[in-house]
């Protein structure tokens, strides 16, 4: 009798999970809110121990402060890189978000659409996680520690300089460094090594005098050049009120001038 009991609870449960699953997804756009709690109550035994989040910030450094150089001089990166993109085992997923509104995210694979961007997110991790490769030395996020990552996310207000901590991201950097841009490869691989360890390497130490990404990146640039453009712009017509109004004021001078002689003419005994 116990057993019968039993297998019918253990259906009951295998049915009543898999509903949450198919609810989970199919619900993901319109119960956005609920959505964490429920991802966090379902295990799933594809865990990947990588950050996303800070593969992705990883990834924004290399594409603004270090892809523009690496075009400038048509180098190839090696594939034993690991800033390669085939090396960031999110690559691929990234490349399949489409922000098609403010609060309207969509997936690429499968065209389902999300309110917010770590929806989706979590789609891609309960979805399509064969994409996964999480192979080692696929995650970017790893490499956070020499490129900086702290420093571009909002939270990186001054802990006390750890001269073990940066000896080891230096260490780390001057690998990416040799492995990414090896010197023997030529000019170009050269300059890059170069550029690498000024723009990326040079900072990790304990002074505070150095900045990482001195020599800027194609972003940050292109903000400033809009910036100047937008200011320009709003301040054009203040300088044309202001240069009409000292016309204004300098014919209005001229006409009391000529004004004056008149005057003066009169109260002249004839
Ligand atoms: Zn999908």
């Amino acid at each position: 009798m116990g057993c019968p009991m039993l297998k019918i609870a253990f259906f009951f449960h295998l049915f009543f999970s898999s509903a949450l699953c198919i609810s989970r997804d199919s619900q993901g756009f319109e119960q956005a809110s609920g959505a964490r709690t429920l991802t966090q109550e379902i295990p799933h035994n594809h865990e990947v121990h990588c950050s996303r989040e800070r593969s992705r910030v990883a990834w924004q450094i290399i594409e603004e402060y270090l892809m523009p150089f690496v075009d400038q001089e048509e180098y190839q990166l090696p594939s034993k890189c690991r800033l390669h993109p085939d090396n960031d085992m999110f690559r691929e997923q990234e490349q399949h978000k489409v922000h098609v509104d403010t609060n309207e995210w969509r997936c690429g694979f499968c065209k389902k659409s999300f309110r917010a961007e770590k929806f989706l997110d979590q789609h891609f991790d309960n979805r399509h996680y064969v994409l996964l490769n999480n192979t080692h030395g696929r995650c970017l996020a790893d490499l956070c520690g020499g490129l900086h990552c702290d420093q571009m996310s909002e939270f990186k207000k001054a802990k006390k300089c750890n001269p073990a901590a940066v000896a080891r991201n230096r260490h780390q950097c001057e690998g990416l460094a040799d492995s990414c841009f090896p010197v023997s490869q030529g000019q170009s691989a050269s300059h890059l090594h170069e550029l690498f360890l000024r723009q990326f390497c040079d900072a990790h130490t304990c002074n505070g005098k150095q900045k990482p990404f001195s020599r800027g990146g194609k972003k940050q640039s292109s903000v400033f050049y809009l910036a100047i453009c937008v200011l320009t712009l709003m301040l054009l017509p203040v300088f044309y009120l202001l240069v009409f109004l000292h016309q204004r004021e300098m014919k209005k001078g001229i006409q009391d001038l000529k004004r004056i002689p008149k005057a003066g003419r009169k109260t002249k005994p004839s």
